[in-house]
Order: structure tokens, then sequence, then C-alpha cells
């Protein structure tokens, strides 16, 4: 596998992927993008997805995070 560009990271290690308040972190467990500038794609995304505005830490929790569309809680920016 070809190393990663610089700042991508996995959904599952990201602060910005929010998950349902019963989720675990798993590799299939579906959650929500709240990074700021993808907040407006309503981006579902499972814990193997990723992209370069990863920023590493835990994931947040709020209800409806694996709905279609997502639901997000955003007070924490
Ligand atoms: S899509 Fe990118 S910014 Fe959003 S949770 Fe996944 S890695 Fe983080």
């Amino acid at each position: 596998m070809a190393d990663k560009p610089d700042g991508w990271g996995l959904c599952k290690d990201c602060k910005w992927w929010q998950i349902e308040p019963d989720a675990s972190v798993q590799d299939l467990t579906l959650g929500v993008c709240i990074e700021k500038q993808l907040q407006d794609y309503e981006l579902r995304i499972s814990g193997l997805g990723g992209c370069n505005r990863f920023q590493a830490g835990e994931p947040t929790f709020a209800a409806g995070a694996s709905e279609a569309p997502p639901q997000m809680a955003t007070d924490i920016h």
C-alpha cells in the first residue's frame, strides 16, 4: 500500500467523525462528518472512510448521526 499523503487519515481516528451515542468505533460504523468545510455535504461515512481534513482525536457522539441523511450536532466547533 502506498504511503498516506500528509494530513490524510481515517474517519475512525478523527475528531470530526460523529457517531450514535451507543455506537462503538468500528470500521463499518456509520457516522457523519462534522468538519466545518464538509458539513454542507451531509456526508454519512463509515469508520474506514478518510480524507485530508483529518484531525486526530476521539469521535463525538450524537443521536441521528447514522441516519440517511445524517443529523449532526455541531456545537463543538
Ligand atoms: S471525512 Fe475527513 S474530516 Fe470527516 S470524519 Fe472522515 S477523516 Fe475526518
